[in-house]
């Protein structure tokens, strides 16, 4: 296998989202074999890609927001059956995935993914790429985002949905599949007791937990 085809988690961290501008214009197309890419290496950083690495490009916008297609130069892939290589096409699907690099509008790329056959043991499977995880609909570099923006405190899932373009759920599945919060011990002696609080929807007491050896408040409920 070539080495130029760099996975979804190496290079997210150089993608940041791009804040005000989509790329320029409307059905931009290129064909890789023609047009001198020192003009597009926004485009395909913006991408993940290598200079020779897509075989064809267009972007186009649609009502649900930009589209990028993108199919991929046929490079030998190894079998993950019998680890015999081939270059051998079976078919080619595409896959939309949510690439949110662009907080403006919604961005998708529409990856024409190719579906290899092993000429040794008849198993088929798909290229790799360098958008996103397998059975991922989602784009590596929209997860990385959304697991920074989770990081911070005051943010809400459903604020970095609606950033990102994704439901809520699918924020609470990103968050719940990459990070692991281990379960705390409960103290000694918990303690227990209801205080007056101004702004509570459900009751104008909140419900107050703390470790009576440390005097660590655990944790504060909205109501009893
Ligand atoms: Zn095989």
């Amino acid at each position: 296998m070539k080495n130029n085809q760099s996975s979804p988690i190496e290079s997210v961290e150089s993608i940041s989202r791009i804040g005000n501008q989509p790329p320029s214009g409307e059905n931009i197309s290129f064909d890789t074999t023609t047009t001198p890419f020192s003009v597009d290496s926004f485009v395909l950083k913006l991408f993940n890609l290598q200079d020779d690495q897509a075989e064809r490009i267009n972007v186009h916008n649609e009502p649900d927001g930009l589209h990028v297609y993108i199919r991929l130069k046929p490079v030998p892939c190894r079998c993950n059956a019998c680890g015999n290589m081939t270059d051998k096409v079976k078919g080619y699907k595409i896959r939309k995935i949510t690439h949110s690099v662009i907080t403006n509008s919604p961005c998708f790329i529409d990856y024409d993914q190719r579906r290899m056959r092993c000429t040794e043991c008849g198993k088929t499977f798909v290229e790799p790429n360098p958008f996103a995880f397998p059975g991922e609909k989602v784009s590596a570099v929209t997860v990385y985002n959304v697991l920074q923006d989770c990081s911070r405190p005051h943010e809400t899932f459903k604020a970095i949905a609606e950033r990102y373009h994704i439901s809520p759920s699918t924020v609470l599945r990103i968050f719940d599949s990459h990070v692991n919060i281990p379960r705390r011990k409960l103290p000694r002696y918990l303690v227990v007791d209801e205080t007056y609080a101004f702004h509570t929807a459900v009751s104008d007491y909140v419900f107050v937990m703390m470790d009576y050896e440390t005097m660590d408040i655990i944790d504060v409920l909205p109501s009893r």
